[in-house]
């Protein structure tokens, strides 16, 4: 595959772009006769915008002329955010990005704007973050949207599914939770299509520094902004990008139902994505480490991450991906009885890595999957999906990893 964070010479390179995409044009292209600019775009805390004359407020309500005019619509620290990520996911310009206040609010409109209405149904990978599963099934469901489960790494089961169902979207994740699990992002998108289905790729755990969905034939990306483009464990944000005909559907959602991102937040979140590229390579080579040396650790029974030789993505992972990710899971070596009492006994032990259900931030969290993330499914479900007792998440941060290495192994001997 080719290197989309070097096939853009002729444009400015991803790491140039995280720097300055968004940056100084909006709002910020008058110097209100101060004689200065702020280079980077100030938090514009202002509920509504006032013009020169009533008639501008006319043509801005009414489409007519581009410009702010209520925050719930648009707001120029929100849109300088919304630039930066359309810069990273859409180099083209093909696709413009929305900001929303959580991702399940990005998630939730990204739906909608797949026209998923009543009668049509979602085909959804069994593997999704569970509160969008619960989404699709309880707020789609409630207008009309039945939504059928597959498993999205058989793709024999995927195109039996879609040709049986036809479906009118087809929901997957770059990278799964907890295993890691790499979707083949480019052969779902092509048997999407085949059946006239949208493919909505929710790119959290990748980012658009491992991965650009829509450049592999996704036609509507997703991401919680609060995790790895922001950053820093500080915001709740979500964006979703997308090109004709779904963005036209995405404004007028978000003005309706108003899951519209805060300024603060959005400032935030721009900031963050600056060191996006810094972060991410060092996480990824800090997982590697990490998962190499649980990997060889006699207390440590498994280790999933897709730069494994083990890893059943690998090949994928490689085709899809340009690295291999922040994230590692690993199960201990107990026996299934004694496995949740170990598994807290362990976590209890760290004293560097964070105990805290998140993911994507400068610093390494740990979590249980089978008490946190998926909590809400059942033990027979749970196991299906080999989320087993023994199971523990590390979100690796940008810490030195012999350090994490180092905290790891003395919550292992407490064993
Ligand atoms: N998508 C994935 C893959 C997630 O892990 C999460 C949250 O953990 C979400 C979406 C929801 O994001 P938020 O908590 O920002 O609403």
């Amino acid at each position: 595959m080719t290197n989309h964070r070097r096939d853009r010479a002729e444009k400015r390179r991803f790491e140039t772009d995280a720097v300055h995409a968004g940056e100084g044009r909006a709002g910020a292209e008058e110097d209100n006769g101060t004689g200065y600019y702020p280079i980077s775009t100030p938090i514009y805390a202002s509920t509504t915008f006032s013009h020169p004359d009533i008639e501008t407020t006319d043509r801005i309500l009414g489409g007519e002329q581009a410009g702010f005019s209520y925050a719930r619509y648009d707001n120029p620290t929100v849109v300088a955010f919304e630039r930066a990520v359309a810069a990273l996911e859409s180099p083209d310009g093909g696709a413009r990005a929305f900001a929303f206040a959580s991702g399940m609010a990005a998630m939730h409109a990204a739906l909608a704007s797949a026209e998923l209405g009543p009668g049509a149904t979602v085909l959804a990978a069994e593997q999704l973050y569970g509160s969008t599963a619960t989404l699709l099934v309880q707020v789609s469901g409630m207008n009309g949207v039945e939504t059928r489960f597959v498993d999205c790494y058989d793709l024999d089961a995927v195109e039996k599914k879609i040709e049986e169902l036809k479906p009118r979207a087809l929901v997957i994740e770059s990278i799964s939770n907890p295993l890691l699990r790499v979707a083949d992002v480019p052969r779902i998108a092509e048997i999407a299509h085949r059946s006239g289905a949208a493919l909505i790729v929710d790119s959290t755990f990748a980012t658009p520094f491992l991965q650009r969905p829509l450049d592999l034939g996704a036609d509507i990306v997703v991401h919680s902004a609060t995790k790895y483009l922001s950053g820093h464990g500080d915001i709740t944000a979500g964006v979703v990008v997308a090109g004709p005909p779904y963005d036209a559907a995405l404004e007028p959602f978000r003005k309706l139902v108003g899951g519209t991102l805060g300024a603060f937040e959005a400032w935030l979140a721009h900031r963050g994505l600056k060191t996006l590229p810094l972060r991410v390579e060092r996480q990824c080579e800090n997982a590697r480490e990490i998962s190499a040396r649980l990997a060889a650790h006699p207390k440590v029974a498994k280790v999933n991450h897709p730069a494994l030789a083990d890893h059943p993505d690998r090949d994928v992972a490689r085709c899809v991906l340009e690295g291999s990710g922040g994230l590692v899971s690993f199960e201990l070596d107990v026996e299934e009885a004694e496995a949740r009492k170990a598994a807290f006994r362990f976590l209890n032990a760290l004293r560097l890595c964070v105990k805290a259900p998140s993911l994507g931030d400068v610093y390494t969290l740990a979590i249980h999957p089978a008490t946190s993330s998926h909590r809400e499914l059942s033990p027979a479900r749970r196991r299906r999906l080999g989320v087993k007792e023994a199971l523990i998440r590390l979100s690796v941060g940008i810490e030195h990893p012999e350090d994490v290495i180092g905290d790891i192994e003395q919550a292992l001997e407490t064993l």
